[in-house]
């Protein structure tokens, strides 16, 4: 199921530029539904007609089970997005979850609105299993219980990219997972000896616990509740009603701005020092490798952007020459490091 999209033929950094030179302050939302969309690539039209003139920025997926959408607004069309949004049958009432923080520069740089098979990609196979039987909701308060209950289980369903800047206390983080297809898969096993136990899961909107939840009780688990709005909306909650906070580090997003601050603590380190304290991800220079990488101040300096000594040498390379080398490196090169990731997914 392909959209026919106009292909945006800028170059990122134009992007960027263009984005930069728009100072208009927006404000960064996300929201999902899983509600039934019968003709998705109408629907994807009439959001793309709206939003691209309402200057809307973001990364929307429209599938038959519904819409994940990140993206921002600039504020002065905020009321006139809002009306419209709750006037559409499928999206009427769907909760908003508002960015904590907004970076200098807005946190995406184009719209581009996909038709999916799936508004994420979870590997399952959802006539399987009862994909609407999911756990119940955690409000923050109520996972802050779970937090202090020796009884309970919590565990973070992201990647471990994202845990590594930030997750909850006492939450069980495994360090291998780097997609949501992968986890699903074996976090039945991860957590077997807890299916009779209390367990809470959690991540960074809450799109993941809808499917992930589900799974899990088909597997046997007993009593799985989610967090309802993920990090993101916990991290509203806590400051509107003083609830404290055991949300360590950062909360990883998926948009220009990588991460919005949760807690002052640094809980991650130089991934090419691997000495001093750092949570801040940067996507190599080198556009062939792009990988996602933690790098101090320090380092990024010494290395100029780039995440290696062999992406520095690389970029030097003419362009024509750049394409073989694209296909030798992502065959060799890549598989050694230990920090790969590309493509931003939840
Ligand atoms: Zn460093
Ligand atoms: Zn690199």
């Amino acid at each position: 199921m392909k959209t026919a999209e106009k292909k945006d033929l800028r170059s990122r950094e134009e992007k960027r530029r263009a984005a930069a030179a728009d100072t208009r302050p927006r404000t960064t939302l996300s929201f999902y539904r899983y509600v039934k969309i019968a003709d998705p690539i109408a629907f994807r039209q009439r959001l793309l007609e709206k939003w691209s003139a309402l200057d809307c920025l973001g990364r929307i997926y429209v599938a038959t089970e519904g819409i994940n959408a990140q993206m921002n607004v600039p504020v002065m069309y905020w009321n006139q997005f809002d009306a419209w949004v709750q006037q559409q049958p499928e999206l009427k009432g769907v909760p908003y979850k508002i960015a904590v923080e907004e970076g200098e520069l807005p946190s995406f740089f184009k719209l581009t609105i996909k038709v999916r098979p799936k508004i994420v990609a979870d590997g399952l196979d959802d006539n399987s299993f009862d994909v609407t039987n999911t756990g119940e909701y955690l409000t923050a308060a109520q996972l802050n219980q779970y937090i202090d209950d020796p009884e309970a289980v919590v565990f973070d369903m992201r990647n471990n990219y994202e845990s590594e800047i930030g997750h909850f206390e006492k939450a069980i983080t495994p360090d291998d997972f780097v997609t949501f297809r992968d986890e699903l898969k074996r976090t039945p096993e991860v957590l077997k000896d807890y299916k009779d136990k209390k367990v809470a899961i959690y991540c960074t909107g809450g799109i993941r616990c809808e499917k992930a939840s589900a799974w899990l009780k088909y597997n046997g688990f007993k009593d799985v509740r989610h967090l309802k709005g993920g990090v993101i909306d916990y991290a509203r909650q806590v400051k509107e009603q003083g609830l404290p906070n055991k949300f360590r580090g950062k909360n990883f997003v998926f948009d220009e701005r990588l991460a919005e601050r949760i807690s002052d603590e640094v809980i991650a380190t130089c991934h090419l020092c691997k000495e001093t304290k750092c949570d801040t991800h940067h996507h190599c220079k080198n556009q062939i490798c792009h990988t996602l990488f933690i790098g101090c101040p320090s380092c990024m300096e010494k290395k100029n952007g780039y995440c290696s000594w062999s992406c520095a040498q690389m970029d030097k390379l003419p362009a024509a020459y750049k394409k073989s080398v694209a296909r030798w490196y992502n065959q060799i090169i890549r598989k050694r490091k230990p920090f790969q990731k590309t493509r931003l997914v939840q």
